[in-house]
């Protein structure tokens, strides 16, 4: 057992004993603990109706684990949400009070070259998103967890597994992590030992690149034969703008400027409160080592189209977060012995339309059918579990994803470049000329930035932060001070360097430290080497991480493991 993992002297692990677990208090869970705890209430009741034969089944402990401080802290999203799957769960849910910023009323689509804008004449449908809501994910999660307490669902926050439990290969629970350890790892005075979860069945719905699925993913190898795990990176900001300028219910996605050496584009959603949020979503599949999604995002405010839309706005919150791009064919093995897994840590995300939730709401459902076919059967093996992945076969997350399934490796050939590919996929069901198209690990795809930008580099005019002045611009320190992270200072740092020699000799001379740009939160600095002169070694402000996971994914020498910090820590986010 590592140091980390030691407890004091006298001190024992607490036990739990729960039915069921769900890892994550995101839109995948919250939606799979409702839906379990509905299907338990019909299953009851045709039982004492005399239309089911079999047991009733008794006040089963459901327990979802949250890492964040809160639920929707960690939540962050565009968001526009398709209601199918929230219909569904809520059929009343605006009655219900759910948090809806507005109903989309128009949506547009521009192309912006470097000082001009040109609107497309017809707004291509996987745009269409009038009848939409617009959300704040973090709010809508609130709002859920309201609903699975009073159903009497035990949400806990602050609490991150840390480690799956095993008899065999077959799931029996979740470990937390410890609370209270210093940076060496030593408990301090306050020190609280992790939670033993015992649990008949775990449902991982983590988000993307959920380390603990990841662990558990490769523990069983769930993805042998599937195509790699493929990501984007968004950052957002909502801008304040003055009263009375705002008309909300407008949805607008821009194809161009900023970006000229990676695939993505850019939303703006204009909200009541006279609010715009406007956000950047790039492909991390990207040649570039200097890709800097926070500076991208200020570079597009210096476009006319945008000067012209946000004058007289300041920005008030801002927050990044990776997302799955991989679709239909990198999903996992998504049942097992003892557990599921859904949504984003499933890839279950039509990239295409930029959507998600619902997809990530819909397979937490259908888990969550799963699972109460488990409790009235006491049989939580695979010869349960596995009726998962037919359910998720016959419902529209296959629909919407397989549709898709060669979009985002078709795309990454270019925008222009592409069209003719994506044209041809739409008339054959998206299937297109080669099907099952391969992806690369996108932390493969980087290349030196001579190859890129040429000897100018980071000098380069494209690879300048406009000048911050505190109001529309802002360097990146000052962005994450927008997102309310905290994480202890004395406590251990949880992003793990493998080897810090491949960044001074090998990363920094010939890729300029992709982390240093790539990360939103100004995490990865390169500072003077104090023991090799006129060298740079990195520093890890691990403090200021807002968990989106990009340095995981994107680190040209998979350097940098990303593991769980202590429960609560993290970014703050409250209308993201
Ligand atoms: Fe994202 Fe990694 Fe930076 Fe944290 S350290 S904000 S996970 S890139």
């Amino acid at each position: 057992m590592a140091q980390i993992d030691q407890l004091p002297e006298g001190v024992t692990r607490e036990t739990m004993e729960a039915d069921v677990v769900i890892v994550g208090g995101g839109a995948a869970g919250l939606s799979c603990a409702l839906q379990l705890h509905k299907q338990i209430q019909n299953h009851n009741k045709e039982i004492s109706e005399g239309k089911k034969t079999g047991a009733a089944i008794a006040d089963p402990m459901i327990v979802v684990l949250e890492k964040g401080s809160e639920i929707g802290a960690h939540s962050f999203s565009g968001a526009v949400l398709n209601p199918s799957a929230l219909k569904e769960l809520i059929p009343d849910y605006r009655e219900q009070g759910c948090p809806i910023e507005s109903d989309v009323k128009k949506d547009a689509v521009y192309y912006l070259g470097s000082d001009y804008s040109v609107k497309l004449p017809i707004t291509p449908p996987p745009f269409h998103n009038v009848g939409k809501h617009i959300i704040s994910l973090s709010k809508f999660n609130r709002w859920l967890a309201t609903k699975c307490e009073e159903k009497g669902i035990n949400i806990f926050p602050g609490f991150a597994a840390v480690e799956v439990l095993y008899e065999g290969d077959k799931v029996v629970g979740v470990r937390t992590g410890d609370k209270g350890r210093d940076k060496e790892g030593k408990p301090k005075a306050n020190f609280e030992a992790g939670l033993i979860l015992k649990s008949k069945l775990v449902i991982f719905c983590e988000g993307p690149r959920g380390s603990l699925f990841q662990s558990h993913s490769k523990k069983l190898n769930l993805r042998a034969g599937r195509n790699e795990e493929v990501f984007e990176e968004g950052v957002k900001e909502i801008i304040q703008m003055p009263p009375g300028t705002v008309e909300p219910g407008q949805v607008i996605h821009t194809m161009g400027f900023p970006l000229s050496k990676s695939i993505g584009g850019t939303f703006i959603y204009t909200i009541p409160g006279d609010k715009i949020i406007l956000g950047l979503v790039v492909y991390l599949d990207t040649k570039d080592p200097l890709l800097d999604p926070h500076r991208e995002l200020q570079r597009l405010k210096t476009h006319p189209f945008l000067q012209k839309m946000l004058k007289g706005g300041k920005v008030v919150v801002y927050g990044g977060k990776t997302l799955p791009a991989g679709g239909w064919y990198s999903r996992p093995k998504l049942f097992g012995d003892g557990w599921m897994v859904c949504g984003d840590s499933a890839s279950f995300v039509d990239v295409q339309k930029l959507k998600g939730i619902h997809l990530g709401m819909k397979s937490g459902m259908l888990a969550g059918d799963v699972a109460m076919e488990a409790l009235a059967a006491s049989d939580f093996s695979e010869n349960v579990t596995k009726s998962y992945e037919t359910k998720i076969e016959q419902s529209f997350v296959k629909k919407e994803l397989y549709r898709v399934r060669n979009f985002h490796q078709t795309l990454s050939m270019g925008i222009f470049e592409s069209l003719p590919l994506i044209a041809l996929q739409e008339i054959t069901g998206g299937r297109g000329l080669i099907n099952n198209m391969k992806v690369e690990k996108d932390a493969k795809t980087t290349e030196t930035v001579v190859e890129i930008w040429g000897p100018q580099g980071l000098e380069h005019k494209e690879n300048k932060l406009p000048k911050p002045d505190g109001v529309l611009f802002f360097d990146k320190l000052s962005s994450v001070y927008l997102t309310g992270t905290m994480h202890d200072e004395n406590s251990p740092n949880h992003l793990i360097l493998k080897d810090g020699d491949v960044c001074r000799s090998i990363c920094a001379p010939q890729y300029k430290s992709p982390c240093n740009h790539f990360c939103p939160a100004n995490v990865y600095e390169m500072q003077p080497s104090k023991k090799y002169k006129g060298e740079y070694e990195l520093q890890i402000n691990f403090t200021n991480c807002i968990h989106c996971k990009t340095c995981d994914i994107k680190c040209p020498f998979e350097n940098i493991d990303w593991t769980t910090p202590e429960g609560g820590g993290g970014p703050q986010y409250r209308d993201t």
